[in-house]
């Protein structure tokens, strides 16, 4: 048991991510100079920045997303070093799906959206989660199921861009493609609180989406990073402003 934690402890600075301390969840690696960071992490540092964090090399001058890529190997190391992460990763995202009123996907066993709740290499604990859900024997079947990355799944960083509501807690989400606007807004209503989701509008490069349209519609339509996540603004109707 001890030798174990202190090979785990050895190992860390390898399996850890730069930029946010956890260890790594969607391990995103950049092309040039092989760096490795969680994905959401590394996306949110380059759209401020065009470099590496470790080394500081130009990833590239205007589009620097482009040039990173997800590590598969990577992180299927860091799950089979560090005991339980995977799991906890899985259950943040089927709670997501619940909170949704959404179908948990077969795939879910797969890839992370990494919010921010990773487990913290400092203390090998989970960092504090709102509300322990129990797992319906349902939800143990969706466990069993394959790796496979299905197509119908997008990334998105829900950010507030209006100083009359709240940012959320957790921005970083991922969900099926076939998921509308309309389920965002409803999402985003509920965890604000506000009485109706038609207070809100949600944007996409300065645009206001329409609310039956898909994400998957959305990604395609209005998202130039087609390997980044899908950054989504939200802010109060306009005649409410
Ligand atoms: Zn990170
Ligand atoms: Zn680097």
């Amino acid at each position: 048991m001890l030798t174990r934690k202190i090979k785990l402890w050895d190992i860390n600075a390898h399996i850890t991510c730069r930029l946010c301390s956890g260890y790594l969840i969607d391990a995103t690696t950049v092309t040039e100079c092989l760096h490795t960071f969680c994905r959401s992490c590394l996306v949110k540092y380059l759209e401020e920045n065009n470099t590496c964090p470790t080394c500081r090399i130009v990833i590239h001058q205007s589009h620097p997303l482009q040039y990173i890529g997800h590590d598969r190997t990577m992180q299927d190391i860091v799950y089979k070093l560090v005991p339980g992460l995977q799991e906890a990763e899985m259950r943040k995202q089927r709670e997501f799906y619940h909170k949704l009123g959404m179908e948990v996907p077969g795939d879910i066993k797969g890839e992370a959206c990494s919010a921010k709740q990773h487990l913290d290499p400092r203390n090998g604990e989970t960092k504090a989660d709102e509300g322990s859900n129990k797992e319906t024997a349902e939800e143990k079947q969706e466990e069993d199921n394959d790796y496979h990355r299905s197509d119908e799944q997008v990334s998105i960083c829900l950010e507030c861009n209006s100083s009359k509501l709240r940012g959320l807690k957790r921005k970083w989400i991922r969900c099926s493609a076939q998921a509308t606007v309309l389920h965002l807004k409803k999402f985003i209503a509920k965890k604000l609180n506000l009485s109706s989701f038609n207070e809100l509008d949600i944007l996409c490069n300065e645009e206001i989406l329409g609310k039956d349209h898909t994400l998957k519609f959305v990604v395609v339509t209005r998202w130039r990073f087609k390997k980044a996540p899908l950054l989504l603004h939200y802010r109060p109707k306009m005649d409410l402003l």
